[in-house]
């Protein structure tokens, strides 16, 4: 079946939470332990269902923010969606508290209950008036940031339609760019910072609701993070600190000296003087590449990316309307996965190809995972899949690329070491953010810049006023959309480097590894879950020191 032909519907809401109330009320009185498990299972299909409708609905509404019809059905979904995690949340109650729960461990596994135990402690039926006023505020953010329209060289331009000139060869334009982007975001400074303080205070509110000091705990048990909490955070962006920031700085030396520059400014994103490589053609002949790459990786990404295709599971171009960036999302009772993204001729399209490719492999791999928790991991194990799938297919980004191939893997591995100290910089301020839920807008900006220093020693913003004063952060979208929600690609980026290692090594055991991880799903924990890929915890602080020298002697090696 193709994306175009699935069925589709708004849940009647009083007869799904009638159902579901009448479900737990059987579950509760069930006399035997297989009575209960297949209640859980007929409850896990309604679930799969109200799932579907929901990413149908977030994803039209991506792929065209100005349809009325869209714009409704996403409204309702989002809605609708603390209601249905109230009656879940009650259903997963009972479960906790069945008589047969030995035999449902047995059935389902530990983890199950350990995602249940955080699920119990982070959510109360009181927190759902504010859940929904969070959907909305996010909502007014994301709308915000779509609706720009930045009039340059005679085009009206969003923002994702402004990024190739922030990598265009000569430098006047790449600053105009970034001078239109600073613009934007100082035009809607009030609004942005208002946005901001609002969601700030409403996640402290929630916090205090369930009797936290402040919303970190909250926020860590939200991202359903069970084997780690901020004091290894804390320990690992030291880390990053140490021995990632200053091959980070050598890199920018390297470019400085590439591009035969004296001094660095934010907008001198280049590589090379050249121009950064860019993908040989526009999303036919990158998805053409893909087909041939993936049929070639392996027997299940040949299968996979065929199905993408033939079932046109892929949004790739950017139009106007269309909202930024690139996700992956699913329809779990259709057992698909769905790849949304925004091309715009440089090179990122293809890395954005491949990641979302990764989620999406997962996501299909782990289709028959007995329950929908165990779909996907967590986000940092989510984030190994899609990671690792990027530099899982550098042997084929010839097909991209072509003689610009070495130029490509030289920034794809510096751009994702730089990424680092960044991840680290964006979570940092993030637990200050929540520590000092009551400063100001102003303080904010002023703490960013101090982080800055730390992470980014050498960051010049040049003249431009928003930047410079401490408000990058404001177009990082998870910060506002999903607090904590940014380490992840930071673990994931230094698992996935060990992938990186091993498949230069033995690739056959590598792809072996990343397959069972891809099909173990969100059956184990993340530490769990990056033991039986066979590497190492990114919090052994043994790892920074390898992958560094790595990528080091790569580097030393290359012949650019
Ligand atoms: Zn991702």
């Amino acid at each position: 079946m193709k994306y175009s032909e699935y069925p589709y519907e708004r849940i009647d809401l009083d007869k799904f939470k009638n159902k579901i109330e009448l479900m737990i009320n059987d579950f509760s009185n069930a006399e035997s332990a297989e009575k209960q498990i297949k209640i859980i299972q007929e409850y896990q299909e309604i679930q799969k269902e109200y799932h579907s409708f929901g990413s149908i609905a977030h994803l039209n509404y991506a792929r065209n923010t100005k349809d009325k019809k869209a714009i409704e059905e996403n409204k309702f979904y989002n809605e609708v969606g603390p209601e249905v995690a109230a009656i879940d949340n009650k259903f997963t109650k009972a479960i906790n508290s069945s008589k047969f729960k030995k035999n449902l461990l047995e059935k389902f596994g530990d983890h199950y209950f350990e995602l249940i135990s955080m699920e119990l402690k982070s959510f109360d039926s009181k927190l759902v008036k504010l859940m929904k006023e969070e959907n909305e505020l996010r909502n007014n953010y994301r709308s915000l940031l779509a609706g720009a329209e930045i009039e340059y060289k005679g085009e009206t331009l969003n923002l994702t339609g402004l990024s190739p000139y922030m990598q265009d060869t000569d430098r006047k334009t790449r600053k105009e760019a970034y001078t239109l982007m600073n613009d934007f975001f100082k035009k809607n400074e009030q609004e942005l910072d208002s946005i901001f303080d609002k969601l700030v205070k409403l996640r402290n509110e929630k916090a205090k609701i369930l009797k936290f000091d402040n919303f970190i705990p909250l926020g860590y048990l939200n991202m359903n993070r069970s084997d780690y909490g901020s004091a290894e955070v804390s320990e690992y962006r030291k880390q990053i600190v140490k021995h990632v920031v200053p091959l980070v700085n050598k890199i920018n030396q390297k470019r400085k000296d590439i591009l035969g520059y004296n001094e660095m400014f934010v907008y001198d994103t280049l590589y090379f003087k050249e121009g950064n490589p860019k993908p040989k053609g526009g999303v036919d002949f990158q998805v053409q590449q893909a087909k041939t790459m993936y049929s070639e990786l392996s027997e299940e990404t040949k299968d996979f990316f065929n199905m993408m295709i033939d079932e046109e599971l892929m949004d790739l171009d950017n139009r106007a309307g269309k909202s930024g960036g690139g996700f992956c999302t699913s329809f779990p009772s259709l057992e698909r996965p769905y790849i949304f993204a925004n091309f715009n001729g440089t090179d990122h399209d293809v890395t954005v190809l491949t990641h979302e490719a990764g989620h999406a492999f997962q996501c299909y791999q782990s289709r028959k995972q007995p329950i929908n928790r165990y779909l996907w991991p967590t986000y940092e194990a989510c984030e190994i899949h899609s990671m690792s799938m990027e530099f899982l297919t550098w042997d084929w980004m010839h097909l991209f690329f072509k003689e610009d191939t070495e130029k490509f893997l030289f920034k794809h591995i510096a751009g994702s070491l730089a990424f680092l100290p960044y991840g680290a910089l964006v979570d940092h301020f993030q637990h200050w953010v929540y520590e000092n839920p009551n400063a100001t807008a102003k303080e904010r900006k002023s703490q960013w810049l101090e982080l800055e220093k730390i992470y980014q020693p050498g960051k010049n913003y040049d003249d431009l006023d928003f930047l410079k004063n401490g408000g990058f952060w404001q177009k990082q979208a998870h910060i506002y959309e999903m607090p904590f929600y940014y380490i992840d690609y930071t673990l994931a980026q230094v698992c996935a480097f060990q992938f990186w290692i091993r498949m230069q090594e033995d690739r056959e055991s590598a792809w072996q590894d990343y397959l069972n991880l891809c099909k173990a799903g969100g059956s184990m924990s993340f530490l769990d879950l990056v033991k039986l890929a066979n590497i190492k915890s990114p919090f052994d602080p043994k790892v920074f020191e390898e992958v560094a020298n790595k990528i080091n002697n790569w580097l030393n090696n290359n012949k650019l």
